[in-house]
């Protein structure tokens, strides 16, 4: 099977190295053409449209930043859906909203191919590893035949119905991280500023039932105030937040901790921490 990965970032680059390791043939493109060097280097073939991507795969992956981005290499005369025929698949892997995600469903059947949309959780690390929770939703058909695929790059796969269901579920997941990680950024904050030690206040925190591997990743990093570099960018986390806002609007949920929390990160990225992973929100905390 010829695989197309389209958008090499932090997740993209990671996801499509796991799918050269697996076996399979991969033609991949990224709007910044250097970062397919080292894919290349492993074996991959570089080409310079997204629609060549899919002229010349079975099942053309994409994980772009952002809406505007997943439509960027979506559209136009140069885009995937132009090299979408019946037969293909597209697998959209980015975080996004799920009117969005819809369309691309629509235009994708609408040219004969297959669609689902199928958000990750897990960052750098579970993406290098091929440990990623993977949220499909869409063409069953798709899923069944791209299974191998996506086993190549996580170790989760959930079916979740229709498309919109996995853009919803990755909503609600990273509401939820996102709010933890404001409150362990204000609960450190609030003991440093008591004069209290981090790491034991880490030990307490890692010994009773709020452990998690979140806090025992980027608890050291808060404490030390250090360079935060991106695993998972503060743009993106605050781009989630904003999209959560915004299906809660539409379904009439109230989201009494998240809206603070929102301003929280709109504050982070308006102090220029956009591009630091999302743990620097605790700068911003701190003060
Ligand atoms: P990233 O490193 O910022 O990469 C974003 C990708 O989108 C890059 O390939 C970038 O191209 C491309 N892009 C942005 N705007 C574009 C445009 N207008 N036209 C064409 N390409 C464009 O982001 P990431 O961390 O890999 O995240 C990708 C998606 O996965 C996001 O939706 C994010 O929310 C989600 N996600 C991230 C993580 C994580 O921990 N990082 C975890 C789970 C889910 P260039 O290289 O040219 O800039």
């Amino acid at each position: 099977m010829n695989i197309g990965f389209v958008g090499l970032g932090i997740m993209g680059s990671a996801m499509a190295a796991n799918l050269l390791k697996a076996g399979y043939q991969l033609t991949v493109w990224n709007r910044s053409p250097e970062k397919c060097e080292p894919l290349v280097a492993s074996g991959a073939k570089a080409v310079t449209t997204p629609r060549q991507v899919a002229e010349t795969s079975d099942i053309v992956c994409a994980m772009m930043a952002t809406p505007q981005a997943v439509m960027a290499v979506r559209d136009g005369a140069d885009g995937i859906l132009a090299g979408m025929a019946p037969g293909k698949g597209y697998l959209d892997f980015s975080t996004i909203d799920l009117e969005t995600s819809k369309e691309t469903a629509r235009l994708a059947r609408e040219r004969g191919a297959l669609f689902l949309e199928a958000p990750v959780a897990g960052s750098r690390k579970p993406a290098e590893d091929a440990t990623l929770t993977i949220m499909a939703a869409g063409d069953r058909a798709l899923f069944d035949t791209a299974l191998p695929v996506m086993e190549a790059m996580g170790k989760k796969i959930l079916f979740l119905g229709e498309v919109g269901n996995a853009a919803r579920m990755k909503l609600a997941n990273n509401l939820i991280m996102g709010g933890m990680m404001a409150s362990l950024a204000e609960g450190m904050a609030l003991a440093a500023r008591s004069g209290l030690d981090l790491s034991q206040l880490l030990e307490v925190l890692d010994s009773g039932a709020m452990s998690n591997p979140m806090f025992r990743l980027k608890g050291p990093a808060i404490a030390a105030n250090a360079e935060f570099p991106p695993a998972f960018p503060l743009k993106h986390m605050q781009k989630d937040l904003r999209l959560a806002l915004r299906l809660a609007e539409e379904v009439c949920q109230p989201l009494f901790v998240a809206a603070t929390v929102n301003e929280l990160y709109k504050g982070a990225l308006a102090s220029g921490l956009g591009d630091s992973d999302f743990a620097a929100v605790s700068r911003l905390v701190r003060g």
